[in-house]
């Protein structure tokens, strides 16, 4: 089960649900956006850039 926070799902139902948490572009198929870990939706590479403040970010399948 995947955790989404509450900020998230309001984002979801304003129709953001593929608009970055982080950046607020659109996830693409090239970079697709995950779940952090405290439940917001953000590209992909922001959790994989060692330089960006949410490196290792990416919420963990339970
Ligand atoms: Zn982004």
């Amino acid at each position: 089960m995947r955790w989404i926070n509450s900020r998230q799902q309001k984002r979801d139902h304003n129709g953001q649900r593929n608009t970055c948490a982080a950046c607020g572009h659109d996830g693409t198929t090239h970079d697709p956006l995950v779940l952090t870990g405290d439940g917001f939706r953000v590209h992909r590479s922001h959790t994989t850039d060692p330089k960006s403040g949410l490196y290792g970010a990416e919420q963990r399948r339970s």
